[in-house]
């Protein structure tokens, strides 16, 4: 008896700070009794985080992915299933029998944005809302764009003018409508939402719309299976690119979901790795405060992984309590070691990502000596190296 069946699973929004609850309906994206301790120039209060209730495992089948949005939903585009590769000169090489990598390069629009991207589309198709509008260091307005194509959506993206030229050209590919922000991300953040407000289209902005930590928890569940079919075990660490900590999130979320479904016995080892010029997070997580408390002054971001810098991390509250909760490690790397690690990548094993995501691996080169050289570790591997080719002509020394 499906419709039976399909009555079992009950979704709702529950705060990460004081735990209310909340339908998951169109307008509602934060808590409404901790976002009044909003502060400006600090990470959201109140981000809240969808849960589920009852017997998930006989409704979305064994090896299914609980979501809040019906599968019929979602907009035609293969999103998600990515591959799980040994790079197996690189492990010779570095003697790392557990190195993985989780290669989100081969997404749609050429990053893990993607899986947030869908689910949004899905909600939005679902409610019948026809606009989309959000604000991008680059990644995720290409993302929506390629998304929203598939979905038949607006789009309207706010994009910092210093966004690499290949994630605006995608955004104007894609049919998107383009506004360039002269100024940060965390302006363009701003902006979209006072026109999110005033419009009524459907905010995709990260961590703000709950959806977007949510979408992000597939990847978990991937690295689960395949690690599982490959004969290899659990994942003992997970390298993540952190900038706002909404992948760092969404990872967690997954995790934890698939321990409730007893999929997996324990979380693994959360690294979030930050590039030195942008790394708010790291130095909450070092200050020992939690909450905004731990969030000081912000300082203007300054790294060449232009996907990873922020001011203000706009997850950072919520991302920080993950951490502390399941001892999660920060490491933060320099603009050298990131081009060097992208390179290094690149030429030995043959994937080209992007700096955020070479940020993953060069802090990955700067921990192994303290992990069990067989324990599995796996880098997110978030975005494609086309993505910024100034960059990476910067890492070979062709420009400057
Ligand atoms: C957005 C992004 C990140 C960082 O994700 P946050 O949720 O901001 O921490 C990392 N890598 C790539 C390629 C991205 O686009």
């Amino acid at each position: 008896m499906p419709a039976l069946a399909h009555a079992a699973v009950k979704w709702s929004y529950r705060c990460a700070s004081c735990g209310a609850t909340y339908a998951i309906v169109p307008g509602r994206y934060l808590c409404d009794a901790c976002a009044g301790r909003q502060q400006p120039d600090r990470p959201l209060e109140g981000v809240l985080e969808a849960q589920w209730e009852g017997d998930a495992a006989r409704e979305y089948g064994p090896r299914g992915i609980p979501l809040p949005v019906a599968r019929h939903w979602f907009p035609p585009i293969p999103v998600g299933h990515t591959p799980l590769w040994a790079p197996q000169r690189l492990r010779d090489e570095l003697d790392a029998p557990g190195l993985w990598l989780k290669d989100d390069t081969c997404q749609p629009s050429g990053s893990f944005k993607d899986r947030a991207s869908l689910l949004v589309a899905a909600f939005a198709r679902q409610h019948g809302l026809c606009e989309v509008v959000l604000a991008s260091t680059g990644n995720a307005a290409s993302s929506m764009a390629a998304v929203g194509a598939a979905a038949g959506l607006q789009v309207k993206v706010f994009l910092p003018a210093s966004a690499p030229v290949a994630k605006r050209i995608q955004v104007l590919q894609y049919g998107a409508e383009l506004v360039s922000v002269d100024g940060s991300y965390d302006q363009a953040f701003d902006l979209s939402l006072a026109y999110s407000r005033a419009s009524g289209a459907l905010s995709r902005n990260t961590a703000y719309n709950p959806l977007t930590i949510e979408g992000k928890k597939t990847v978990s569940f991937e690295i689960v299976d395949d690690l599982l079919d490959a004969g290899a075990g659990a994942p003992q660490h997970v390298f993540v690119p952190t900038g706002d900590g909404v992948i760092l999130a969404g990872v967690v979320r997954g995790f934890e979901d698939l321990i409730k479904l007893g999929r997996l016995a324990r979380m693994p080892t959360l690294w979030a790795c930050q590039a030195e010029g942008s790394s708010a997070i790291a130095r909450a997580l070092a200050s020992g405060h939690a909450g905004a408390q731990a969030f000081a002054e912000p300082r203007p971001s300054r790294t060449v992984a232009d996907s990873i810098a922020v001011d203000v991390p706009r997850n950072g509250v919520h991302a920080l309590a993950k951490l502390t909760q399941y001892a999660g490690r920060a490491v933060t790397v320099s603009d050298a070691e990131i081009l060097d690690a992208q390179h290094r990548l690149a030429r030995g094993c043959g994937l080209f990502a992007e700096p955020s995501s070479s940020a993953a691996f060069a802090a990955w080169l700067k921990v192994r000596p303290a992990l069990a050289a067989d324990d599995n570790c796996v880098l997110l591997i978030t975005g494609s190296g086309l993505k910024d080719i100034q960059a990476a002509a910067r890492g070979l020394g062709l420009e400057r």
